[in-house]
């Protein structure tokens, strides 16, 4: 058995990052991890003959932790494809293009859009994200669903679906009845205000080339030979004031500290001895991933860019609620177009119940009534596999259900006695966002240090 300055389990990149800094500052540190590669829910995969970014893609201007840090790694990066008209399709059934971030709605739902976006923005402005129950109206919102509060506030449907779709289906991918305002606002107030969520060109911006899991894959291969241990899961932690020792089904591992880098659901997936304080195993309870199915469609051609269209589309009452164009601008010479869209919560169960040609069909009609008929006959078609694999099981991420942020939030990043805890998931700034696991993972190293 070999004593560690810090054993951290999962090589996400929030992990890799806690891995990165210490080894750096001359730390002795394992890295142990269930699956056979690095990245957690960043995976960028040769599907089929095209390169797809199965999990996290885009980068945004207010991710200063991952512009740093993908500018520390030598990595390079190119805009999202948008130029053209977006679509939209709207309460009435009706197909409109539009440009610009405001939806073609009748004048009454914009002006009530840009009402509820103002107070979101007012919300988020008053919330310190790595704290949302120290908001001044924190036990008030948490109280209540995203829903009920965006019916007190307008009577028109269409600006509530809209409104609701950036955090819902976009963002938490729960339904807006099943989270509380106050996590709607943690969502803004995490990505530097709601008006940036509304903002497909800021949120969406830029990729890396070659894919975001070039990023863990490079934090990796900063680590000396044997620091990361694939196909290793962890299965148990014995610990007491001094430190801890780390099962899992090849070997033990001890170190003095013992960072569990991976998403709060599944903390408790592992045993501890003794057990976590109560507090600890009950607070993980009100915890759960959302769910959404990213998919990759591939035609010849981007046929959608000849017909003027960006390949960006929204709609809160289509199967696919948005859709962009995500062709891989990066490989010299690709003449194929690539899609991505996402069907989420609720919809994303019932696609989840279809056999697979029904699902594939259901998909298609949807994109179809965006884009026309030519999006009926593509040459690949990939749905993310998030929510069946051990280890993640949803997407993107994850949130606490209705009064569970005020109950148990300041719990969130505790310590108990040589276990941390880390990941996106509880971040503040960047809040479900490689960039928040950055920021987990350098809160960390400055703890340790
Ligand atoms: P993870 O990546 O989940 O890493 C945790 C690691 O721990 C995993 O490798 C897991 O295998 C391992 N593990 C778990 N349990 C054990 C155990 N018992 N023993 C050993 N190892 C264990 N973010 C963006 O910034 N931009 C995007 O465009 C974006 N899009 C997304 C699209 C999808 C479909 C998904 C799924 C996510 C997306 N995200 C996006 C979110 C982003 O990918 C995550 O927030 C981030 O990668 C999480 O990193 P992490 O290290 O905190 O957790």
């Amino acid at each position: 058995m070999t004593d560690f300055d810090v054993v951290v389990v999962g090589a996400g990149v929030t992990g890799l990052t806690v891995a990165n800094r210490l080894h750096a500052a001359g730390k002795s540190v394992l890295v142990l991890e269930a699956r056979d590669r690095v990245g957690g829910r960043l995976l960028t995969e040769d599907i089929e003959g095209v390169r797809l970014e199965v999990g996290g893609q885009w980068v945004s201007p207010d991710q200063t932790a991952l512009l740093a840090l993908i500018d520390e790694l030598g990595l390079e990066m190119y805009s999202r494809y948008r130029a053209g008209e977006s679509v939209y399709i709207g309460a009435d059934g009706v197909r409109r293009t539009f440009e610009g971030e405001q939806f073609p709605v009748p004048a009454t739902t914009e002006a009530e859009m840009e009402r509820l976006t103002k107070e979101l923005d007012r919300l988020a402005a008053a919330m310190d994200p790595l704290a949302p129950w120290e908001h001044p109206d924190a036990d008030e919102l948490d109280r209540i669903s995203f829903a009920t509060w965006l019916a007190a506030q307008t009577d028109d449907a269409e600006a509530r679906d809209n409104i609701g779709l950036y955090i819902g289906p976009a963002m938490l991918t729960k339904p807006a009845h099943s989270f509380s305002a106050l996590s709607a606002v943690l969502m803004a107030a995490s990505a530097g205000g709601f008006s940036n969520l509304v903002d497909a060109d800021f949120i969406l911006d830029r990729r890396v080339v070659g894919g975001l899991q070039r990023v863990p894959l490079a934090l990796a291969a900063r680590l000396p030979e044997g620091t990361v241990h694939l196909s290793e899961a962890v299965t148990t932690i014995e610990w007491d004031a001094d430190g801890g020792t780390v099962f899992t089904g090849r070997g033990s591992y001890s170190g003095r500290r013992i960072l569990m880098a991976v998403p709060p659901t599944l903390v408790n997936r592992v045993q501890y001895i003794p057990a976590l304080p109560p507090v600890q195993a009950q607070m993980r309870q009100h915890i759960s991933f959302g769910l959404v199915v990213k998919l990759h469609i591939t035609y010849d051609t981007p046929f959608w860019r000849t017909n003027g269209l960006s390949g960006t589309a929204f709609s809160p009452y289509a199967l696919v609620h948005e859709a962009y164009d995500n062709t891989n601008e990066d490989i010299d010479g690709e003449t194929r177009g690539t899609l991505v869209g996402f069907v989420s919560d609720v919809k994303a169960d019932g696609i989840l119940a279809l056999s697979p040609e029904a699902r594939k069909q259901a998909v298609l009609e949807s994109l179809a009534a965006y884009y026309g008929p030519e999006a009926l006959n593509p040459v690949g078609y990939y749905e993310s596999p998030w929510m069946a694999d051990e280890w993640t099981v949803g997407a993107f991420g994850t949130s606490f259900d209705i009064g569970s942020l005020t109950r148990y939030g300041s719990h969130l990043r505790q310590e108990v006695g040589p276990l941390s805890f880390a990941s996106s998931d509880i971040a503040g700034l960047g809040f479900q966002h490689v960039d928040g696991a950055i920021r987990m993972g350098e809160a960390i190293f400055r703890r340790y240090a």
